[in-house]
């Protein structure tokens, strides 16, 4: 192939309205084709071969295919090493530049940063985009110019700055003339990367107006169907536009919902600025717990099995549909920290197995914050009561019915722990491990 070529190679973003790196891509003034990798690296860490997150890929995948196909043009898949991809690429095609969008991953940064440089030795360009964060690392910072570390002055920091600049899509239906015509290129399938279907269709990729206008009221209550918008998947994958959902939710004056997005945000930049928190604890000084790490308890916490009813109706959603309610899983993460002391890194590489929507940055912020060790950690000596939680939040328990039938039979455990006593446990562990 002579033409010289710009690639938009996409991760995160699978989209073709509202996407940074595509837009700049498209008015490169050169023919674009996008690219897609299967990562072999991850891929083939992946114990089960039923895997929701690859499953929602190709489907994403195709559908741009078809879109792209419209258009009289195509995407690039491959399965493979990035930079050995990226190595065959190069011979194969006549590039000129390489568009992509910004990934906080320790991982993520480590691999674009290797095909920068050979990219560069080529001579071809590397150019890289914020797109899948409203705000990323030195937008939000606190009066000393450095990074937030709690929430709460972040998020009053993030709002305040939240204006229609920083919203605004970009336009990339108006280039899209400027994509390489080109007949099909093939896609890999899931048979070929060796994963099973699940076969279970996913959330829609759009939240009602409905939802926002009274999500505050809803969104604690595992029971309702719809008390959340289920768009984890999308944000995930950039499916939808974070710019398109952050301007509906302000248009809904949606504060709350406003908030969790911005909570998504403030994830990012902690993973960004203190990479160390994806293997240690955000407060170094928690890394001295003693866990027990009883296999045997964690085992029972995997399997929903644990005798607490709400505690094991979360697990049972994890493991049937690879999600589970946010205020669920603050449960569950707390009960297996703090009642069972368990080491928060087991409990997260868990949440990476199952979820559908699982995000490195989130999911460990998530777990850091249960375990008490993260940038927003309440103090240690609160302690989740599963069976408070569950009469608050779930007070007709018909969450727990739902997941845990057998509830009131003879089948169902008993409590693995005593509250009381796996509370005082707890705090006794902690204020032991925090005074090394
Ligand atoms: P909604 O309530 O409708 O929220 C809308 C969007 O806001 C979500 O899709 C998500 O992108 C974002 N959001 C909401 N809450 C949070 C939060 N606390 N932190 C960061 N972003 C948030 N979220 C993930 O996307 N991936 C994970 O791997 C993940 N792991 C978690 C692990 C633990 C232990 C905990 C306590 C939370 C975790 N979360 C994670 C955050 C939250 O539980 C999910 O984002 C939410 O349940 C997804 O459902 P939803 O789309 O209906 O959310």
């Amino acid at each position: 192939m002579s033409e010289t070529l710009s690639l938009v190679w996409l991760r995160r973003d699978l989209r073709l309205h509202d996407n940074a790196a595509l837009y700049h891509a498209l008015r490169s003034g050169r023919p674009v084709l996008p690219l897609f990798i299967f990562d072999r690296i991850i891929l083939d860490n992946l114990e089960d071969r039923h895997d929701r997150r690859v499953e929602f890929i190709i489907q994403e995948i195709n559908r741009l295919r078809d879109e792209l196909a419209q258009m009289g043009s195509a995407l690039i898949v491959r399965y493979g090493k990035p930079i050995d991809v990226w190595k065959e690429l190069v011979k194969q095609y006549n590039i000129g530049d390489v568009f992509t969008n910004h990934d906080y991953e320790v991982y993520a940064k480590d691999r674009d940063k290797a095909v920068c440089e050979l990219l560069a030795e080529r001579g071809i360009g590397f150019h890289t985009s914020k797109d899948q964060v409203i705000f990323e690392r030195d937008e939000v910072l606190s009066g000393s110019k450095s990074p937030y570390t709690v929430f709460t002055p972040y998020s009053r920091n993030w709002h305040g700055k939240l204006n229609a600049f920083y919203l605004k899509s970009y336009p990339t239906k108006q280039y899209f003339r400027q994509f390489y015509k080109t007949g099909a290129l093939s896609i890999p399938t899931l048979d070929e990367m060796n994963f099973r279907p699940v076969g279970e269709p996913f959330p829609a990729r759009t939240v009602a107006d409905k939802l926002l206008s009274k999500y505050g009221e809803t969104r604690d209550f595992p029971a309702l169907r719809h008390g959340t918008s289920q768009l984890s998947i999308h944000l995930r994958f950039g499916t939808i536009s974070i710019r398109e959902l952050a301007r509906q939710a302000k248009k809904a004056d949606d504060r709350t919902f406003l908030n969790e997005l911005c909570w998504r945000d403030f994830y990012f930049q902690v993973l960004d600025h203190f990479p160390h928190v994806e293997k240690h604890s955000f407060r170094r000084d928690y890394d001295h717990i003693k866990w027990r790490n009883r296999e045997d308890e964690f085992e029972a916490w995997c399997r929903g099995e644990t005798g607490y009813p709400i505690v094991d109706a979360g697990m049972r959603q994890l493991n049937t549909i690879g999600w589970m309610h946010n205020r669920v899983r603050m449960i569950t993460a707390s009960f297996l920290c703090k009642h069972l002391l368990i080491d928060w890194r087991w409990g997260e590489a868990y949440f990476g197995k199952k979820l559908r929507d699982y995000d490195l940055s989130a999911n460990n912020g998530g777990w850091q914050w249960a375990a008490g060790s993260g940038t927003d950690a309440a103090p240690y000596f609160r302690v989740f009561n599963p069976t408070l939680q569950a009469q608050k939040f779930d007070p007709k328990g018909e969450y727990i019915r739902h997941w845990v039938p057998e509830l009131n039979s003879l089948n169902y455990p008993q409590p693995i722990v005593e509250h009381a006593m796996a509370r005082q446990r707890a705090v006794d562990t902690y204020k032991k491990g925090l005074a090394k």
